[in-house]
């Protein structure tokens, strides 16, 4: 197949359209872009730190961020860490980038809904005063994996095997594609009804 947007040769399919590895890239890079233009969580002065776990989301936020703010002054800074969903950072810096990617939101919201848990750290979340900003929120697993490949990023292979809820999201995704985006515009609206109760 080739590449919807230069006739290229096609190396990944988004839901049905096909691209090649430059236009790809370029996909990846607006989708964040939009997604800090719309959510403005990231601002001029901000002290920024990334929590680098080694994967390959943690490599491609440290990328995507830099890439993106340019001309914005921002301090960034990079600290190895593992990452647990709620996991308090000790730093003074006020905005956090967390290892975290599509799938993993789709994952978050579903666990905690087939066990009747508060899902209290939906989308980008505070903190202690501090606003944890899932920067590939918009990008999924395989795509997250793929730009990393691209960029011959040298990141950790995940051990842990994906978890049933993954497996049946990917699963879905491939006969229905952009379910997985489909149920985070749900996340959001479900996180405004929340913030209201
Ligand atoms: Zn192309």
């Amino acid at each position: 197949m080739k590449c919807l947007k230069c006739n290229k040769k096609s190396c990944i399919k988004i839901s049905t359209n096909y691209f090649c590895k430059n236009c790809f890239t370029e996909v990846i890079q607006k989708r964040i872009r939009k997604e800090l233009r719309i959510t403005r969580v990231i601002k001029k002065n901000d002290k920024i730190l990334i929590i680098d776990d080694g994967s390959y989301n943690s490599k491609n936020s440290v990328y995507l961020l830099k890439g993106t703010l340019k001309n914005l002054p921002c301090e960034i800074s990079i600290k190895k860490s593992h990452y647990k969903i709620g996991k308090k950072i000790k730093t003074n810096a006020n905005k956090i980038i967390i290892p975290w990617n599509l799938d993993d939101e789709c994952e978050y919201f579903l666990y905690c809904f087939f066990n009747n848990k508060k899902p209290k750290y939906l989308g980008h979340y505070k903190l202690d005063k501090k606003l944890y900003i899932k920067l590939l929120l918009n990008v999924t697993d395989s795509e997250s994996r793929k730009f990393a490949d691209i960029k011959k990023f040298k990141y950790k292979k995940q051990k842990k095997e994906k978890s049933l809820i993954n497996e049946c999201l990917d699963v879905l995704e491939k006969e229905h594609p952009e379910t997985k985006y489909s149920l985070l515009r749900s996340i959001e609206e479900i996180k405004k009804v929340y913030n209201e109760i």
